[in-house]
């Protein structure tokens, strides 16, 4: 069995949406490269839309009524949007989840030194990376400091055009004959990851009579942090500075197919179900839009899928709806639907063995569900239920949305795992889903704008008709 290519059934009209959507999520994803700054974008999207806050529910005290739009954030790294149904949310709430983390080089909390005349911020890589691809690019810095006075910094250092950018140098070929024969997990190494950020030497002190100054590159370093940044040394203690590729995301391909970013793991997935949820104005059963944090580092911590922040934020909601009990709110998560977004590795004709050919994702084909993940004998994984499986079938198809399976890779090649089966301990029914990209976790990953425009084709039908 082979699922069709999406790109055959586009007439002109249908073409110019997709490529719309696809100018849209590129600038999303230009200007979203931490998890922060997505839940900025969002946010603003979602106001637009005429959510509010969860908060700005509260203070006007009314209970809230089918068609309502609240949102909520954790410490502005994850976001949850609801759209309240016509049904009571005992019945189960149809849930997009995506994250909104991707792989990069976060500095240290002491970072800042110097060497041989070069001054370099030290960093500690965020996720899965091959790190000989972090070498030899242009890298911005994004971030925040936050200060001890309780004022917070927002750093952006590398994607206007006129700003400076910074990188992390590689070795030239002629003196790399050792490097070149070593494994490539040990090309560049974790503790190499140094990202050079200035070279002027300056005098370290008044010159003195008949002495030469002492040379120095941090003291300008400094003062140029200080001055045009607003930061002193000791603030890195207190910031989260994520150091990724500098630029835009572009078009990609001679027919402008593709599109060539940064972060599309998973911000391709959370784009589009935010989209989608967005559209969904009027929905039978609540919609909700979860955004979170910390997916590529094991969904760990306050703003990860394992915290409580999700449940807690549903109690509220249904507190909300004047029809809270801890039994009700049992019931709401283990009645939900979940489509549990994350990107699916494509398949690529440079890299074949790795793949099983049947059972694969193809770019263009459109929405890619896992049954199930994980690695070895499905290690880890939420296999989700063949009935829940048949209902997604059967929601797609009547939306004429273009679909398709896929494991990620053949057996005991690899694997990995998602947010799905996190949800899935409250007993609700989750698939994985999602969008295939190729050169998955390097610095700048592909994906097709088909595949975006038949997400967002599926999302929104699992939320009406899930
Ligand atoms: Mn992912
Ligand atoms: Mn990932």
């Amino acid at each position: 069995m082979e699922r069709k290519n999406a790109w055959l059934s586009y007439d002109e009209a249908a073409k110019k949406q997709l490529m719309d959507l696809g100018e849209k999520y590129r600038l999303f994803l230009s200007r979203g490269k931490t998890e922060r700054e997505c839940v900025k974008l969002a946010v603003a999207e979602a106001r637009a839309a005429g959510y509010i806050s969860l908060e700005e529910a509260k203070e006007a005290g009314k209970p809230l009524q089918a068609g309502d739009k609240i949102y909520a954030d954790i410490m502005g790294k994850s976001l949850a949007l609801f759209t309240v149904g016509t049904e009571p949310m005992e019945a189960g709430l149809n849930i997009l989840g995506a994250h909104i983390d991707s792989p990069r080089l976060d500095l240290k909390q002491n970072p800042l030194y110097e060497d041989t005349d070069q001054a370099l911020l030290d960093t500690h890589y965020y996720g899965g990376i091959k790190k000989y691809q972090w070498v030899a690019l242009p890298l911005a810095l994004h971030g925040v400091v936050a200060k001890k006075d309780g004022s917070v910094l927002e750093i952006c250092i590398g994607e206007d055009p006129a700003d400076p950018v910074v990188g992390i140098t590689d070795l030239l070929p002629h003196l790399a004959a050792d490097q070149m024969s070593k494994p490539a997990a040990k090309v560049i190494e974790g503790e190499d990851l140094n990202v050079l950020i200035g070279s002027e030497v300056v005098a370290e002190e008044e010159p003195k009579e008949g002495k030469e100054p002492k040379g120095s590159v941090l003291k300008n370093i400094k003062a140029i942090l200080k001055e045009k940044y607003g930061i002193e040394e000791e603030d890195f203690i207190s910031a989260e500075i994520e150091v990724v590729p500098a630029g835009e995301a572009r078009d990609f391909g001679l027919d402008r197919s593709l599109l060539i970013g940064y972060g599309h793991d998973d911000r391709i997935c959370a784009y589009t179900s935010l989209v989608a949820m967005l559209a969904v104005t009027a929905p039978k059963m609540t919609s909700c839009c979860l955004l979170t944090d910390k997916e590529e580092i094991g969904s760990v911590g306050a703003t990860g899928m394992h915290s409580r922040f999700f449940e807690n934020t549903v109690a509220e909601l249904m507190a909300l709806t004047g029809d809270y009990s801890e039994l009700k709110l049992r019931r709401a998560l283990a009645n939900s639907r979940m489509l549990s977004s994350d990107v699916s590795a494509g398949y690529d004709p440079n890299y074949p063995a790795v793949n099983e050919k049947k059972n694969s994702a193809y770019l263009g084909r459109g929405l890619v569900f896992n049954k199930y993940t994980g690695s070895r004998g499905k290690g880890g994984s939420n296999d989700c239920s063949a009935e829940y499986m048949g209902q997604i079938r059967r929601i797609m198809d009547d939306a004429g949305v273009y679909w398709q399976t896929a494991e990620l890779g053949k057996v005991d090649q690899g694997g990995g795992g998602t947010i799905a089966y996190i949800a899935a301990n409250y007993g609700m029914n989750v698939v994985d889903a999602g969008i295939s990209v190729l050169s998955m976790h390097a610095p700048w990953e592909l994906a097709s704008k088909a595949d975006i425009f038949e997400a967002v084709k599926g999302y929104e039908a699992f939320l009406k008709n899930a």
